[in-house]
C-alpha cells in the first residue's frame, strides 16, 4: 500500500490511520512459505511538532517446521514496529536506522513491513517449549514414541564398563598373586 503523506507532513498535529491485508504468501523463510494467512497490518503516522511518527502494529499466523522435530507447526505473532519518516536523503538524517527516508512524501508500507517482520522473526521454531525431537539414530519423533536407541546405547556403555571393571579385577587379582610370591 502506497502512503500519500505530504498533508500530514506540512500539518504538525496532524494524523492518519491505515488498516489493510497484507499477502505475504509468496514470501520464503528458509525452504518455507510460512505466512499461511495474509498479515493483518495496523498503521499511524503522526506529525508531533514536526516529528513524523510511522508506528506500525501486525498480527499474523505463520506455519513453519519444529526445529527439533520438523513437524509442522502453526504460530500466531503479532509485533509492534516504529519508524521516525524524514523527507531528509538517508545520508543527512539525524535519527539513525530507524528513520525511513521519504523524499517524495511517499512510503510503500508493504515493503517495510514485510522487513521489520523478517528481522523480527524468531531464529527457531518449536512445536512445544519441550519438544523432545527426533531420535538421531532411528529418525522416530520422540514425542509420539520412545525409540530403544537410547537403551540401546546405555546398555552397549554399560557393557564396556563391565568389561572395563573385569579387567581391573585381573589386573589387581595378578598384583595380589605377585604379592603374594
Ligand atoms: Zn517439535
Ligand atoms: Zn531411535
Amino acid at each position: 500500500m502506497l502512503l500519500e503523506l505530504k498533508e500530514i507532513f506540512l500539518n504538525e498535529g496532524s494524523s492518519s490511520d491505515f488498516s489493510y491485508e497484507l499477502d505475504m504468501s509468496d514470501i520464503k523463510v528458509s525452504l518455507s512459505r510460512p505466512f499461511v494467512s495474509p498479515v493483518s497490518v495496523k498503521a499511524n503516522v503522526s506529525n508531533h511538532a514536526g516529528l513524523v511518527l510511522l508506528k506500525i502494529y501486525v498480527s499474523f499466523k505463520f506455519s513453519y517446521p519444529c526445529d527439533r522435530c520438523a513437524i509442522d507447526t502453526l504460530k500466531s505473532f503479532e509485533y509492534n514496529f516504529e519508524h521516525i519518516l524524514s523527507v531528509e536523503s538517508e545520508e543527512n538524517s539525524d535519527y539513525g536506522s530507524d528513520c525511513i527516508s521519504v523524499p517524495d512524501y511517499t512510503i510503500e508500507l508493504d515493503k517495510v513491513v514485510e522487513d521489520d517482520i523478517l528481522l523480527e522473526l524468531p531464529s527457531k521454531i518449536l512445536c512445544s517449549p519441550d519438544c523432545k525431537g527426533l531420535c538421531s539414530k532411528c529418525g522416530k519423533n520422540l514425542n509420539e514414541e520412545m525409540c530403544n536407541c537410547i537403551t540401546q546405547t546405555i546398555d552397549t556403555r554399560l557393557e564396556a564398563l563391565r568389561t572395563l571393571l573385569k579387567d581391573e579385577d585381573l589386573v589387581v587379582q595378578e598384583n595380589n598373586s605377585i604379592e603374594l610370591c
